[in-house]
């Protein structure tokens, strides 16, 4: 489903260089779930943000497909990356939902790359659409909510119909940086395992980064860690023990878990 290839990427400010992606490669099969860990700064957004074609990867790196489509090869994005980012779903920690919408329409959101944001305030959505987005909305248990304004929901809530707003989409790949990281420990878990649920249920793929090594543990079949850019561990999440974590982490550990 995923393939990243030798991604490189250099941030230059204020006369400083960063690393933040150092040849890291890897590939995602369909149906897997994968942790993406690491302490603060090691790269986790820039590449989930280089996956769904929001950052352009330095001209050194190589390439990232998305199934059978090119995101981006040697720094240049695909012409066609509009066309492949409306497949993917994207979930961020904040600022998924228009707050002044109302929820079902943040869900029409996701149907509606054809649409402007006039388009959606007038609410012209068919009824066929309508009865897809209550459809989401249901399995992620917030139907109850469809008339409520997003600014009214609580994060876990929010997160819900963010999760909903990728199902109507139809996506097959789901990316998620730090989607429970603004969640209280119980509510981070409960929204963690419905999104791995649905991802299981309808045989998507995920790939979310994490702060939580321990819902990782629970949620994630793989996981992929990266520290300064470089990736250093690849494989089963009940593979890491507390130690491989230290080696990986050393003394930034206590910062993730
Ligand atoms: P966190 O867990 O804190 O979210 P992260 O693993 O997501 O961290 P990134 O946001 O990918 O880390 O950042 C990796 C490195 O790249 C950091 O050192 C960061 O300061 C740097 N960086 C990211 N974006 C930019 C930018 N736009 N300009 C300059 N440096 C940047
Ligand atoms: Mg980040």
């Amino acid at each position: 489903v995923l393939r990243v290839s030798h991604a490189n990427k250099t941030f230059r400010a204020f006369e400083r260089k960063t690393t933040a992606l150092n040849g890291v490669s890897f590939s995602v099969n369909a149906g897997e779930t994968v942790a993406l860990l690491g302490a603060s700064g090691s790269g986790k957004s820039t590449l989930i943000r280089a996956i769904c074609g929001l950052e352009v990867l330095d001209e050194s790196s190589g390439n990232i497909h998305i199934g059978d489509e090119e995101i981006q090869a040697s720094g240049k994005l695909s012409p066609n990356i509009r066309h492949i980012r409306s497949s993917v779903g994207v979930i961020f920690q904040q600022f998924n939902l228009v707050n002044q919408l109302d929820v079902i329409t943040n869900v029409l959101v996701g149907l509606g790359s054809k649409k402007n944001i006039f388009q959606l305030l007038s609410r012209r959505f068919s009824s066929e659409e309508k009865a897809l987005a209550l459809d989401a909305l249901e399995k992620v248990g917030m139907v109850d909510y469809a008339y409520q304004r997003a600014s009214t929901l609580s994060g876990g809530q929010q997160q819900r119909v963010a999760i909903a707003r990728a199902l109507v989409k139809g996506s097959k790949l789901l990316l998620a940086d730090e989607p429970v990281a603004s969640l209280d420990p119980e509510s981070a878990r409960k929204v963690m395992e419905l999104m791995v649920n649905l991802t299981k249920q309808f045989g998507l793929t995920l790939i979310t980064s994490l702060h939580q090594v321990h819902i990782a543990k629970k949620c994630c079949d793989r996981t992929i860690a990266l520290n300064k850019g470089n990736l250093v561990y690849d494989g089963k999440t009940s593979d890491l023990t507390k130690e491989s974590l230290a080696r990986l982490y050393g003394s930034q550990l206590g910062d993730i878990e």
